[in-house]
């Protein structure tokens, strides 16, 4: 890996740290290995892409609807999904300093042969390597006052069971024909064997998941039209540039045990390339899995039948992380965020030029507080002005408005782009609408 890669990844994570973005977990406690909380600005960031997201797939598309299901759920949902048996890692445990490796990550020939080449040693300390054992990832907790195994449940591993036990629930209440779509936002857990890369790879995440339900004979069809939608998305709302993604197709001993075909899109993130939402066609695997009987009947041909499923995939957290490592940017001394103004946790900041003049606080804070009804506003009488704007930068605020003398006298401000860094004066009755332009 190159050495300004990581350089980058640490400053990324220095910044998020610094301004509130994303935080390690249970800090104060000596933190929890792997887990991180988002601060004020990371779950405005957060919040804005999830948002987007169900705009664009859930409110402005006709064949979509959202549920919101329980993080737990019966645990022969697992049973028959195939989680509790097929839902595991290869693990392996170094003789010497016991540290756990994943064994697919490090014998490159290990999901063909499904053997471990055992002159393969510790990449840490080149220590004996045990033999790989399955290692289910599921996260297990106790339901009820005893712990004994009648109450033992899971929490999900992914969102997307749910859209299938819910399938009926849902078709009788909405009367959808397919195709059409059932979306969820939410949490989902994993015990993994190797989690790292900040927020990359965690034990509690969150994903946004689709399972579009279709006719077997078009799947092929929905399926590209989806890794075009997963492309428009990711390039067009998150502003991520088209040269750092790639679509990866899996080979058929790397895909899910639901999976016909499966097409990852990665991104190049600085610690190497690797996955950043996953498209797979599920056939009728999970809904023949849930529903004894077929649960569709065709509106016109009376047919009993089991749709197939097409399922796009999005990890919100690792959206997060493209959108960081994409938008990070240095101009000289200058640290800039160029996030989408959709995605900046703060759209505007308002400052007025000199703390110690009641004057310019009052009109500044009348017109901070006359934005606040329609954006999300930062207010910021810290320091001078190069400073205040040098610390707006770094959070990715597009625009910064200055109440100066002339303010007072002409109801007019200086606003200052991010990217440009040009400045122009506004009258403050148009501002709304200025901004409204510049961020929609
Ligand atoms: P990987 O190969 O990286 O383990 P996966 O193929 O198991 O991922 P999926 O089961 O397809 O992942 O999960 C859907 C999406 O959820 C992924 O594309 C990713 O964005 C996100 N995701 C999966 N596991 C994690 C995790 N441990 N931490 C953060 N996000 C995750």
């Amino acid at each position: 890996m190159k050495e300004n890669s990581l350089e980058k990844i640490e400053k990324i994570v220095s910044l998020c740290k610094r301004r509130g973005f994303i935080f390690p977990g249970s800090e104060i406690y000596g933190g929890l290995a792997n887990s991180f909380d988002y601060g004020p600005l990371g779950v405005e960031l957060k919040n804005n892409i999830k948002n987007l997201w169900w705009e664009r797939f859930v409110h402005q598309r006709d064949d979509m609807v959202g549920i919101d299901a329980a993080l737990i759920m019966n645990p022969k949902v697992w049973e028959a999904s195939g989680h509790l048996k097929e839902f595991s890692d290869p693990l392996v445990e170094c003789e010497k300093c016991k540290r756990r490796f994943r064994a697919d990550h490090i014998d490159p020939d290990y999901e063909k042969t499904k053997k471990f080449n055992k002159s393969i040693k510790c990449p840490d300390c080149q220590g004996k390597l045990s033999e790989p054992r399955q290692f289910n990832l599921m996260l297990k907790t106790f339901l009820g006052v005893t712990e004994d195994s009648a109450s033992t449940v899971y929490f999900r591993p992914e969102t997307a069971q749910a859209m299938f036990v819910d399938f009926k629930n849902v078709l009788d209440t909405t009367r959808r024909k397919i195709p059409f779509g059932i979306a969820q936002i939410g949490k989902a857990f994993r015990n993994e064997v190797t989690p790292g890369n900040f927020i990359f790879r965690t034990r509690e995440f969150e994903q946004m998941e689709i399972e579009y339900f279709i006719k077997a004979e078009d799947w092929e069809k929905v399926f590209e039209t989806w890794q075009k939608e997963m492309w428009a998305w990711t390039t067009d709302e998150l502003g991520i540039e088209k040269k750092n993604l790639h679509d990866c197709e899996c080979l058929p001993e790397n895909r899910a045990h639901y999976s016909k075909r499966t097409i990852d899109i990665e991104y190049d993130y600085p610690f190497g390339r690797s996955e950043l939402y996953g498209l797979a066609y599920r056939t009728d695997f999970d809904l023949k899995n849930h529903f004894k009987e077929p649960p569709y009947e065709d509106v016109e041909s009376g047919e009993k039948m089991y749709p197939h499923v097409v399922e796009p995939t999005f990890g919100v957290d690792r959206s997060v992380l493209a959108v960081l490592c994409d938008a990070y940017a240095e101009d000289g001394e200058r640290v800039v965020l160029k996030l989408k103004p959709k995605l900046a946790p703060y759209k505007v900041a308002v400052f007025p030029l000199l703390k110690n003049k009641p004057e310019l606080v009052e009109k500044a804070k009348e017109v901070f507080h006359d934005l606040k009804k329609n954006f999300v506003v930062a207010f910021d009488d810290r320091g001078n002005i190069g400073k205040r704007y040098y610390s707006q930068d770094e959070i990715g605020t597009p625009f910064c408005i200055t109440i100066d003398f002339d303010t007072l006298k002409n109801d007019d401000v200086t606003v200052r782009d991010r990217d440009t860094m040009k400045q122009e004066r506004i009258k403050i009755k148009d501002l709304p609408a200025f901004l409204d332009g510049k961020i929609k």
